[in-house]
C-alpha cells in the first residue's frame, strides 16, 4: 500500500511521484479529471529544456508517466471528490473507488484556464486556440491575433504576442480595463495593439485551425467577423482546491499557500507543488521542479515522524 498519494498528473505531480518512487517511496498518483493536465491542450511543447527538436504536449506527459512507472508509482484514474485533512491518516475519497488512508499528500491538482464556453473555442483548442501565450505564441510569427481579456495576464499576453504577431486585437467587454495602470499603459504604448473594448467573442471560426473570430458589440449588440488565425484566452485561470476548502489556507484567489522557499502547506503532511500553488510563472518547468522540492520536503518530513 503506498502511503503517500499524489493529486495531479501535470509535470508537477509526475516530477513529486518520480522523486519519491526513487526514494523507495512510490506513491499512488490520482490522475484526476484532465489526466497529464494543461500540457495536453497544447501542441508542440519548444521550451521543456532537453528537447532540442520539441515535442507534443501529450507525448511529454506520456514520457513522464512512463519514467514514473518504471520506479514503481501506482495510478488511479480517479479524481479526489473530499478530503479530511484535521487528522493522519488523512483520509481521502475519490469520485468512484473507496476511500483510502495516506500518511502524506501532494496536492498538484493545478489550476485550469478558464474559457468562454463556446462549442467551436474547445473543438479548436490547440488549432489556434490558446490560454498560454507563453507555450504557443511562437507558432503565430507575421500572423493577426486576438486576446481577450481586460485583466494583467490579458496585457501580459498581448504585449508578449507582439514578439511574433504581426497584429494583436485586444478584445475586452467593458469600457474600462481591470488591469494595473503600469500594464495597461505598456500595452497602449505598443502600437502592434489595437484595443477593442466594449466587445465579447460569440464564436470562433475555421475548420481544421482558426481562421477568424465572431465579435459582438456589448452596447450595440451588432456583430462583425474578424479574420485572424490566433485566439489566446486571458481572462484569468481557476485553482483546483475545490476538494481542500476550508481545511487549507489559500490565498484570496484560492491558490494554496506555501512557507516560503518550500512546499509545506499549513497542514503538516500535505505538501503542494505546481500551479495550484503558483499564480505567478506557471510553467512546466518551475512546474517540474517545485513537485521535486514537494517530494524532497515530504520524504524528509516523513523520516522526521519516524
Ligand atoms: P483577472 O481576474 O484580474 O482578470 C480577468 C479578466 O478577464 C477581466 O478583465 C474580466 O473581465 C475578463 N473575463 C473574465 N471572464 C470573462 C468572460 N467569460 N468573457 C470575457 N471576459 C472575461 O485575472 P488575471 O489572470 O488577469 O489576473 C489574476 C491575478 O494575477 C491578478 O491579481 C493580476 O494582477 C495578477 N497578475 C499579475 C501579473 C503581473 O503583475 N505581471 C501578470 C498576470 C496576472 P471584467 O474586467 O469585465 O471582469
Amino acid at each position: 500500500m503506498a502511503r503517500i498519494a499524489v493529486l495531479g498528473s501535470g509535470p508537477a505531480g509526475f516530477t513529486a511521484a518520480l522523486y519519491l518512487s526513487r526514494a523507495n517511496l512510490p506513491p499512488l498518483m490520482f490522475e484526476g479529471v484532465e489526466p497529464g493536465g494543461q500540457l495536453t491542450t497544447t501542441t508542440d511543447v519548444d521550451n521543456f529544456p532537453g528537447f532540442p527538436e520539441g515535442l507534443m504536449g501529450p507525448e511529454l506527459m506520456e514520457r513522464m508517466k512512463a519514467q514514473c512507472a518504471r520506479f514503481g508509482t501506482t495510478f488511479s484514474a480517479d479524481t479526489i471528490e473530499s478530503v479530511d485533512l484535521s487528522k493522519r491518516p488523512f483520509v481521502l475519497k475519490p469520485a468512484y473507488g473507496e476511500a483510502q488512508e495516506f500518511d502524506a499528500i501532494i496536492i498538484a491538482t493545478g489550476a485550469s484556464a478558464r474559457y468562454l464556453g463556446l462549442d467551436n473555442e474547445k473543438r479548436l483548442l490547440g488549432h489556434g486556440v490558446s490560454a498560454c501565450a507563453t507555450c504557443d505564441g511562437f507558432f503565430f510569427q507575421q500572423q493577426e491575433v486576438a486576446v481577450v481579456g481586460g485583466g494583467d495576464t490579458a496585457m501580459e499576453e498581448a504585449t508578449f504576442l507582439t514578439k511574433f504577431a504581426s497584429k494583436v486585437t485586444l478584445i475586452h467587454r467593458r469600457k474600462d480595463l481591470r488591469a494595473s495602470k503600469i500594464m495597461q499603459d505598456r500595452a497602449r504604448a505598443n502600437n502592434r495593439i489595437e484595443f477593442l473594448l466594449e466587445h465579447k467573442v460569440v464564436d470562433v471560426l475555421g475548420e481544421d485551425s482558426v481562421t477568424g473570430i465572431r465579435v459582438q458589440n456589448t452596447v450595440t449588440g451588432e456583430e462583425r467577423d474578424i479574420a485572424l488565425t490566433g485566439l489566446f484566452l486571458g481572462i484569468g485561470h481557476t485553482p483546483n482546491t475545490q476538494p481542500f476548502g476550508g481545511q487549507i489556507d489559500t490565498d484570496k484567489s484560492g491558490y494554496i499557500n506555501c512557507k516560503p522557499g518550500s512546499s509545506y502547506t499549513s497542514v503538516p503532511g500535505v505538501f503542494a507543488a505546481g500551479d495550484v500553488q503558483d499564480s505567478e510563472y506557471r510553467q512546466a518547468i518551475t512546474a517540474a521542479g517545485s513537485g521535486c522540492m514537494a517530494a524532497l520536503d515530504c520524504e524528509r518530513w516523513l523520516e522526521d515522524q519516524e
